[in-house]
């Protein structure tokens, strides 16, 4: 008898039954749910295992410790399951869309993005979260019948977060809520505010660790100062890195919990019956508005003191150039890609070249840079 994993969900989750489906017709899986189907194949995917080599903010060789984009996923995952089984939520879909949600993601964090962006600006710029869903459904190459991962619209409209009105209007499905402005499913919500959890507080975490930001800065920052006052009152007699420790896991419970008890009330006001009323009805997973208030405040504190610090602004300079001159390298000469981005290049050398790069690790793109640049690298 096939199981039926989907029991005991709230009647407002995603749930196979109801899927809206995948783009190329399959036969059901026996053993394992649709969604849980679309969390296997981003895992074995070849874009997610390029994740342990891409920056999140410190690039990969700069100390073994710092979050990657792989370890920052399933920190993601990890909260947006805990948070999902609370709520009732289809945690097999909160898991696949926390794992697929920075498969587009550059080399060289944002500043990778960036100058890609600009290098693409003539021929419909770059833009990672829209990446993200190209590599899903075109870029993979794993099945014989069709191109990319053939993932449930459900998970596909929960890795597209935002997209402008243009764009949208040449996506089919997944863009219709861009234009007619409905909300995807409360699991699609709920990945996108674990993945800011997760990094604001795995920044703060990794930001103290590399010395670019102190405890003394943080101070300000009221968030993180209740908590480590909290941490300290309760182990005085524990070491600095312990009390740090505490403190981010502190941090990240009560952004957890507050976000939990929020988005219940709006739950329970708007009393959904099924996915089509989320769909409806405005955002309901949500902090409170003093929460709100003091993960804005934690955010604007690591613009200002982590990603513009000097050393940062210097790797993320050099990331872009990088970037910059691998582009242009490979526009002005179509004859210097590998052989099977040569053959996509003829179609559309701009966006065979933004494939080829954007899918690069740090390390691989430092490589392929060497390998361009430098007569004795080949
Ligand atoms: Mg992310």
């Amino acid at each position: 008898m096939p199981m039926q994993p989907e029991l005991g969900l709230a009647p407002y989750a995603a749930t196979a039954a109801t899927s809206r489906g995948r783009r190329h017709a399959e036969e059901r899986s026996q053993t394992r749910g649709e969604f849980q189907r679309d969390r296997d194949r981003v895992i074995h995917s070849t874009a997610f295992r390029r994740l342990e080599y891409k920056t999140q903010v410190f690039v990969n060789h700069e100390g073994d410790l710092f979050r990657t984009r792989l370890t920052h996923s399933i920190e993601v995952a990890q909260l947006a399951r805990s948070i999902g089984r609370h709520l009732g939520l289809n945690e097999d879909l909160v898991e696949a869309i926390s794992l697929a949600h920075d498969l587009g993601h550059t080399p060289f964090g944002h500043a990778g993005q960036d100058a890609l962006n600009d290098c693409m600006r003539e021929f419909g710029g770059f833009e990672h979260n829209l990446q993200s869903l190209r590599v899903v459904d075109v870029l993979e190459e794993r099945y014989g019948a069709f191109d990319g991962l053939n993932l449930t619209f459900e998970t596909r409209e929960g890795i597209l977060k935002h997209c402008a009105p243009d764009i949208a209007r040449t996506l089919g499905d997944v863009g219709e809520r861009f234009l007619d402005h409905t909300q995807p499913a409360l699991e699609a919500q709920l990945a996108n505010l674990a993945d800011e959890i997760a990094y604001n507080n795995h920044d703060v975490d990794d930001g103290l660790r590399s010395g670019l930001i102190t405890l003394e800065q943080l101070a300000e920052v009221p968030l993180f100062r209740r908590h480590y006052d909290e941490a300290g009152r309760l182990y005085p007699a524990a070491s600095e890195r312990r009390r740090i420790n505490e403190t981010v896991r502190r941090m990240i419970n009560a952004l957890v919990l507050d976000l939990v008890a929020q988005s219940s009330a709006n739950i329970a006001a708007a009393a959904p019956a099924s996915l089509a009323d989320v769909r409806r009805a405005p955002p309901l997973i949500a902090y409170s508005a003093a929460a709100r208030e003091e993960s804005l405040t934690l955010k604007r504190f690591l613009r200002d003191h982590l990603y513009q610090h000097y050393l940062v602004q210097r790797m993320s300079a050099k990331g872009r150039r990088i970037i910059r001159e691998l582009f242009q390298s490979f526009m002005d000469d179509a004859r210097l890609l590998p052989p099977q981005y040569q053959a996509k290049a003829e179609a559309d050398r701009a966006r065979a070249v933004a494939d080829y790069i954007s899918g690069m690790t740090d390390r691989y793109a430092m490589r392929e840079h060497r390998r361009l640049f430098m007569v004795e690298d080949i």
